[in-house]
């Protein structure tokens, strides 16, 4: 008996209102709200709304690192993130440490492999292209084939020094070798984006797309590039990544404009910019797209469905009968918030997403 328990009166996405059993940790079943019964009773009196556990394709995870760090669980399943994945904080160096320090956390944890060896150790990674050492990242991705789902190159100007793209075009090679996608950051050039853009292909994934920096993938009146419409049509996948410095209102006012929406939607989360902002969690992230005009539905599918889907693990995104069960448990509260972007431009907000509670592998927690 210990092992079960029912979310009673919660709301989908959809609107309907359904009780959850679960059972040793498994969602046992998903019913009609009032005919749930067995085990503990945990009853959100119809007020809260639950999605499949929320999925962060974009965080700093490895607590060595300064700035780009932090604990897991503090940026995981206490701010509703059931699943994070590191984007690149540690290159093959420093890969085994993060493994170790994510064994001791509950949150669900993935990583994409930074292309440098030594990772974020140093934040211009990319300037020595002796860093980038593709014996050492093979032999690190043998050892954690589970837990690395792509590699992460940092393209921008301070990261890459007199490089430009030659640091890509070496990503693009080990990308071919070791069948790993990429994730690729953007921001101030050289190298200029449109060089960038030529060398991403299907599958791989624009991080920081809403950047309102001068480099970005829309011209002075807000279009976006030819080239970033070509790398959509290949099927390059675009992703949030809030961060200190890379999602401007403006950006993002004009990209839905012109029908640019995200196909997930990340925090870039790390120790000081949850802290201090402007990023705090991946609730006042989504709050922002909901004040964008965005549906509910297509927030939280980039959380959930869409991130679970390029992870090629869907059932990470569904909340589906004999799965092991990670929810997320949240209201929207009709509160006046001001929200900041990271050029320092507010909004003010009628409406902000508060997280309840998770049910991370099985356990309930309140949040
Ligand atoms: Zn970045
Ligand atoms: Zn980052």
């Amino acid at each position: 008996m210990k092992d079960c328990f029912v979310l009673q009166n919660v709301k989908l996405v959809n609107g309907s209102s359904v009780d959850i059993k679960v059972e040793n940790k498994k969602i046992q079943n998903v019913v009609p709200a009032g005919t749930g019964n067995g085990g503990k009773a945990i009853d959100f009196k119809h007020k809260v709304i639950v999605s499949s556990g929320w999925i962060d394709m974009h965080v700093h995870a490895f607590p060595e690192f300064n700035p780009y760090g932090d604990e897991v669980d503090e940026i995981g399943y206490k701010t509703g993130v059931t699943t994070i994945v590191d984007a690149g904080s540690t290159g093959a160096d420093r890969l085994p440490d993060l493994v170790n320090s994510c064994k001791k956390s509950k949150t669900n944890v993935f990583a994409f492999l930074n292309i440098s060896r030594i990772g974020l150790k140093r934040i211009d990674e990319l300037t020595d292209l002796s860093w980038l050492d593709e014996d050492a990242l093979k032999g690190a991705i043998a050892e954690h084939k589970d837990f690395i789902i792509g590699l992460k190159a940092r393209i921008s100007k301070s990261v890459v020094g007199p490089n430009g793209v030659e640091p890509l075009k070496m990503a693009r090679k080990f990308s071919k070798d070791t069948e790993l996608p990429l994730m690729v950051h953007i921001g101030s050039g050289p190298p200029d984006i449109n060089d960038v853009l030529d060398l991403l292909e299907k599958k791989d994934i624009i991080t920081h797309y809403l950047n309102g920096k001068a480099n970005n993938l829309f011209d002075e009146a807000g279009k976006p590039l030819p080239k970033l419409l070509d790398a959509i049509k290949r099927g390059v996948h675009l992703d949030v990544g809030h961060g200190n410095a890379s999602f401007s209102f403006q950006t993002a006012e004009q990209a839905k404009e012109y029908g640019i929406h995200f196909d997930t939607i990340s925090t870039d989360i790390y120790r000081k910019n949850r802290l201090h902002g402007p990023v705090y969690s991946m609730a006042s992230v989504l709050s922002k797209f909901l004040y964008l005009g965005y549906p509910l539905k297509e927030v939280i599918d980039a959380v959930t469905v869409k991130a679970a889907d390029w992870l090629n693990k869907p059932a990470l995104g569904r909340i589906s009968v004999g799965d092991l069960a990670n929810l997320t448990l949240f209201s929207i509260e009709d509160e006046v918030t001001q929200l900041m972007d990271s050029e320092g431009e507010e909004r003010t907000a009628e409406q902000n997403i508060v997280v309840k509670g998770v049910v991370i592998n099985g356990e309930y927690i309140e949040c």
